[in-house]
């Protein structure tokens, strides 16, 4: 399916540059909901218009958390298939949204659920875009309704945040990750500092993204989950031999170039109940960073899918936070969300339409 950008030119070859940016400036004001509604447009471009979707993701299912702090929505895309999505709200009433990338993965990766359904395809950009314009239209209608977890009564909510780590490998879908991310930071208020892409760490478009002049950089999050070779290799197949040294080196590369005080790299690391969570792997994680430089690492509970895995004792965690720690490595603990709902890291799947 040509882009909505496409299409418009299709239909309108001869109009000047700024009306298409008129047309995607109305795509980001949550009260506006058709073509009808962009009436800096002429009556007659409207009415031509209406061939082109509004809005290219459509609600099945919203699901909310029992705090009310985490909803997961189910978006019907045009060709029938489904992804999900996810809103969060922390406790200061910020709003970060978890979109995906592509319809299941490829990575397969041992402990994520979306890996299980395989690749069905990658999302083009305006999908993507559409789920941002979809929380909008959401917060919209429900900042009022009390359906949110804080009280938007005073202050209309606002998105703060972008995570890509919802379904599928954003790198394994760069060029329309790009496209949406160039489009996002031009039409919404955020930075760059406030939209993050998670990777398993396909190298080929980590070197890419160095020398890329259009791609934006925004934070980077590489899914490490454990820096001993055999064991990253295990849980995560798409890891090779040398993967290691190679993403030690381009990270070195990437910080020179980009770091600052505002730019880190961040590793994600699930903790998987006896897999990666010894000492041994703290250890190896903590050296494995210091070769680095400024890295934060991320510690992520194991959420439940139905593979074989466990998530660590809280005390497993916090003991290998305090080995990082020691080592002067910054850690976090990743706080869980929405697991009642399905809705947490690895636990987005969507089989034959139904969620699992
Ligand atoms: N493909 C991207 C985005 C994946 S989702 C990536 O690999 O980074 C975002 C994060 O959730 C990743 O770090 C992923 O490894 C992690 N994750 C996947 N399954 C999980 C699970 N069952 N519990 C906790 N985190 C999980």
């Amino acid at each position: 399916m040509p882009s909505r950008q496409q299409q418009f030119s299709d239909l309108f070859p001869n109009e000047p540059a700024f009306r298409w940016r008129q047309i995607e400036q109305a795509f980001f004001v949550p009260t506006i909901r058709s073509w009808d509604g962009v009436t800096s447009l002429s009556k007659d471009m409207r009415a031509a218009l209406a061939v082109l979707p509004w809005m290219t993701v459509a609600a099945d299912r919203v699901m909310a958390g029992a705090s009310k702090d985490t909803h997961k929505a189910l978006l019907t895309l045009g060709d029938g298939q489904v992804i999900e999505t996810v809103l969060m709200e922390n406790a200061r009433g910020e709003l970060t949204i978890c979109v995906s990338s592509q319809v299941g993965c490829a990575m397969r990766c041992g402990f994520c659920a979306t890996g299980r359904m395989g690749l069905k395809r990658s999302l083009d950009a305006d999908e993507i875009i559409d789920q941002y314009r979809f929380w909008q239209h959401f917060l919209e209608d429900n900042k009022h309704r009390g359906g949110l977890h804080s009280d938007f009564s005073a202050i209309p909510p606002r998105i703060s945040n972008i995570v890509f780590m919802g379904m599928g490998e954003p790198l394994a879908n760069y060029e329309n990750v790009k496209t949406a991310l160039n489009v996002l930071l031009a039409q919404t208020d955020l930075g760059p500092t406030r939209i993050t892409v998670s990777t398993v760490g396909v190298l080929p478009r980590l070197e890419q993204m160095l020398t890329d002049k259009t791609w934006p950089h925004v934070r980077l999050a590489i899914s490490l989950h454990s820096a001993i070779a055999e064991t990253r290799k295990q849980i995560v197949p798409t890891s090779y031999d040398d993967f290691l040294p190679r993403l030690a080196d381009w990270a070195r590369r990437y910080l020179t170039i980009l770091g600052n005080r505002r730019h880190h790299l961040t590793f994600e690391y699930v903790m998987l109940n006896g897999v990666n969570d010894t000492d041994d792997h703290a250890r190896a994680l903590a050296a494995f960073v210091r070769s680095i430089g400024n890295v934060k690492c991320n510690l992520i509970p194991y959420n439940l899918t139905d593979c074989e895995f466990a998530r660590s004792e809280d005390s497993r965690i916090e003991r290998f936070l305090r080995i990082l720690e020691n080592a002067e490595v910054t850690a976090t603990r990743r706080r869980t969300m929405g697991d009642d709902i399905a809705a947490a890291c690895g636990q987005l799947i969507v089989l034959s339409g139904k969620t699992a």
